[in-house]
C-alpha cells in the first residue's frame, strides 16, 4: 500500500529538529519513503490524505506501561502506596485470567492509538494474551513478563515467572512482521532478591534479551536498599551486572548524582512517569540533571491505575511542567525536550533509527493532529503547542508500521463495542 500524506506541517523530530511546512510526505508499505515540498513522482497511484490544517509527527512511544491495568482504572485512587497495591490492586490481579488481560490489553492499545501513541514499552502476566492484543491490533510493542521472587537460593531453574520469560522471549520476540520485541522483566529491588535478580539478568544474556526493570522509585525503596545492602538500589543493580545488558529502567525518582553517572555509563534509558509520580506521591525525579549527564530518558504513563490514563500528550505536558515548578526555574525541560522523550528518544531506548522521527527509510509510525482547534490557534511555535495545548483529542489518524489503525474516531482492527462490554463483564468478576 502507498499513502501521499499531501500538505501537511511535519515535525520530524529529526537531529536538526527540522519542522518542515506544506510538506509531501509518501509511505510505501511500512516504511517512509520520502519527506519534501516537492509533489512526488507517481502521486497519482497513492491513496492521498489531505493535511491542509494538519499536523503529522513521528508516533509517540509509551516507555512504562502495564497495559492491562487499564481494568483497574478508577478503582482505588487516592490510597497510600502500600494500601494502594497490597488492599485493592493485588487481590483483584489475583482474580485475572489470560481472556481479562487480552481485553484490558486491547482497551489500553484502542485509548493509545486514539491519543497518538504507536507503540509501547510494557511489563506485565498473561504475556501471550498482551501479545496476541499487540497482533491483532496492529500496535508495536516490547513486552516482559515481569518476574519477582525474594527466596535468597541459588537455583530458580523451577521458576515459574522465569520459565515464563525465556518460554515468552523465544515464542514472540520478532514476531507480527517485527512489532513484537521482548524483554526480561524482574519486578524492582524490593520484590526480587539478589540471587535472583543475577538468575534473570544470567538467563536474559543467554537469549541476548534486554532488561526492562523499576528502579528508585519511592523514598522507601532507597532507603531500604541502603539498610539492607549498604547501597543505592541503581548501585545494587550496577554490582549485579544488570546494567551489563541493555535496559531501560522505570521511575528512578530517588537516584544520586553518583547513581546518575552510572546509568550514563551503561547507557541506561530512564523511563520518567511524572503523571504516576505525582499520583503515588512518589516525588519526582531529577530529569534535568539525568538529560544533562547524558542519559536517554523517555516518557511513560505507567498503568491506568495510577494515572488514570494512558495519554502521552499529558505526560509531555507533566515533564515540561513540573520541573519549572519545583526547582523555580522555567527554562527547564523545555518543549522540544519534552518532545523528544516521547518520540526519538523512545525509539533511540529500543536500538531503532528508524521509529520516533519522520524521515525516509524510517518506519511508518505516525500521528496526525487536526489543527482546527481553538486551542490550537494561533499555532506560532509549533512544539510549544505539542507541549503545552495540544489535547489527546486532536489525534485523528494513527499509522502503525505503514498501516492506518485509528481514523477519525473509528478503530480499523479493534471492535470497541465488544471490548466495552467484555470490560464490564470482566469488571464486575474482579472488583467485587
Ligand atoms: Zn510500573
Amino acid at each position: 500500500m502507498k499513502y501521499l500524506f499531501r500538505n501537511a506541517m511535519v515535525i520530524t523530530m529529526n537531529s536538526e529538529m527540522e519542522i518542515l511546512e506544506n510538506c509531501d510526505v509518501v509511505v510505501k508499505d511500512d516504511r517512509i519513503v520520502y519527506v519534501g515540498k516537492a509533489k512526488p513522482e507517481n502521486a497519482e497511484h497513492s491513496k492521498v490524505i489531505d493535511c491542509t490544517r494538519k499536523l503529522l509527527m513521528p508516533g509517540l512511544i509509551n516507555g512504562h506501561t502495564h497495559v492491562p491495568m487499564t481494568l483497574l482504572r478508577n478503582y482505588a485512587d487516592d490510597k497510600e502506596l502500600q494500601t494502594w497495591l497490597f488492599d485493592y490492586i493485588f487481590p483483584a490481579e489475583e482474580k485475572l485470567e489470560g481472556r481479562d488481560v487480552y481485553y484490558g490489553s486491547l482497551l489500553g492499545i484502542m485509548e493509545m492509538l486514539a491519543s497518538g501513541t504507536t507503540c509501547f514499552i510494557d511489563m506485565y502476566f498473561f504475556m501471550d494474551d498482551i501479545a496476541e492484543a499487540v497482533e491483532k491490533s496492529g500496535i508495536r510493542a516490547h513486552l516482559s513478563r515481569g518476574v519477582s521472587t525474594n527466596d535468597r537460593g541459588s537455583d530458580f531453574s523451577d521458576h515459574k515467572g522465569l520459565n515464563e520469560s525465556i518460554e515468552f522471549y523465544k515464542k514472540w520476540n520478532g514476531v507480527a512482521c517485527g512489532r513484537i520485541t521482548g524483554a526480561f522483566g524482574p519486578h524492582a529491588i524490593y520484590t526480587c532478591s539478589p540471587e535472583f535478580l543475577k538468575a534473570v539478568r544470567n538467563a536474559a544474556e543467554k537469549l541476548g534479551a534486554p532488561i526492562h526493570v523499576h528502579l528508585d522509585e519511592t523514598r522507601t525503596e532507597h532507603e531500604d536498599s541502603l539498610r539492607n545492602f549498604g547501597k543505592t538500589p541503581a548501585k545494587h543493580l550496577y554490582d549485579l551486572g544488570l546494567f551489563d545488558l541493555k535496559t531501560i529502567a522505570a521511575h528512578c525518582v530517588w537516584v544520586t548524582p553518583d547513581d546518575i553517572a552510572l546509568l550514563r555509563e551503561k547507557d541506561v534509558t530512564v523511563a520518567h512517569n511524572p503523571g504516576s509520580n505525582l499520583k503515588l506521591a512518589s516525588g519526582i525525579a531529577p530529569v534535568p540533571e539525568m538529560i544533562e549527564a547524558g542519559v536517554n530518558v523517555i516518557l511513560g504513563t505507567d498503568g491506568a491505575s495510577s494515572n488514570n490514563n494512558l495519554n502521552m500528550f499529558e505526560e509531555i505536558n507533566l515533564a515540561a511542567l513540573i520541573q519549572k515548578g519545583v526547582k523555580l526555574d522555567p527554562l527547564l525541560v523545555n518543549a522540544q525536550e519534552a518532545l523528544k522523550m516521547a518520540t526519538v528518544n523512545g525509539g533511540k531506548a529500543l536500538g531503532r533509527k528508524d521509529l520516533g522521527s519522520i524521515k525516509p527509510g524510517n518506519k511508518a509510525d505516525l500521528i496526525l493532529l487536526d489543527l482546527d482547534k481553538p486551542h490550537m490557534n494561533p499555532l506560532n511555535k509549533p512544539c510549544s503547542a505539542l507541549a503545552y495545548s495540544a489535547q489527546a483529542a486532536d489525534v485523528c489518524l494513527t499509522m502503525v508500521d505503514g498501516r492506518i489503525l485509528y481514523r477519525d474516531g473509528e478503530f480499523k482492527t479493534i471492535d470497541q463495542e465488544k471490548v466495552y462490554y467484555q470490560i464490564q463483564k470482566i469488571c464486575r468478576r474482579i472488583l467485587n
